[in-house]
């Protein structure tokens, strides 16, 4: 549990389907080191507002909730996982309530303070890759190895689409590039830490790329570093 010396980290961030998540567990995952998914976190905190009945517009109430919760992290199979009061949330946080309103959660900057803390704990289990939307900018801006990965916007719509149908059976596509597009925007206007290309990232446009090709590109960069 030391943040040794050579200990590194691979700071992946994007917008919503930019195929960073898939990415981000495979570089992992060729590289041996834990994966950490920063947008379950906030996930992680919708979810629970939802549960209790908070409004997530409503700040005051998400803090005072917030504040109340007691994780517990640990990793599993080099997976950074997680409990809120107890309770593992995996199979909830891609739920459509989750999703819809997540985005509204992480304008909140106490909420952003308390998981950019959370987060920077994670690097105590040793060596890894993260994801997210402010990795390379705030979490980690010292971090060795900083991508951020995009595509086209009707891409990450079918992208996403077609894991809608994966998981839910349904989706319509140009439903789901509207509510891409309105989180892309309340993610890239918000005052805290909003979505942007961090300083001495390297930008990765996956749009004609198989996601091997991305994933090759990152570790193959990295293991020529180390
Ligand atoms: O990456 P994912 O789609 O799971 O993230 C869900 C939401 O969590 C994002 O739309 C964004 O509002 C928020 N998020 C964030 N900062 C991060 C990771 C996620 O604000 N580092």
């Amino acid at each position: 549990m030391s943040n040794k010396q050579e200990d590194f980290i691979v700071a992946i961030d994007g917008p919503s389907a930019s195929g960073k998540s898939t990415v981000s567990r495979e570089a992992a995952r060729k590289l041996k080191v834990n994966y950490v998914d920063s947008g379950a976190m906030y996930r992680g905190m919708t979810w629970k507002a939802v549960r209790e009945g908070v409004d997530v517009k409503d700040a005051v109430a998400v803090i005072e909730l917030m504040n109340r919760t007691r994780w517990e992290f640990f990793i599993e199979d080099l997976v950074l996982k997680f409990t809120i009061d107890g309770d593992d949330p995996t199979d909830h946080l891609r739920s459509e309530p989750v999703r819809e309103r997540v985005a509204d959660i992480a304008v909140i900057p106490e909420v952003r303070v308390f998981m950019v803390t959370r987060l920077r704990e994670t690097a105590e289990f040793g060596a890894l890759v993260m994801e997210g939307r402010d990795i390379g900018s705030v979490v980690f801006p010292d971090a060795e190895f900083k991508y951020y990965l995009d595509a086209d916007p009707e891409e990450r719509a079918r992208r996403r689409h077609k894991e809608l149908l994966e998981t839910e059976g349904k989706g319509d596509v140009e439903q789901v590039l509207s509510s891409l597009t309105r989180r892309d925007k309340i993610d890239s206007t918000r005052k805290t830490a909003p979505l942007q290309i961090p300083l001495g990232a390297k930008v990765i446009n996956t749009t004609g790329m198989t996601i091997d090709e991305v994933v090759d590109f990152i570790v193959d960069e990295v293991n020529a570093t180390r």
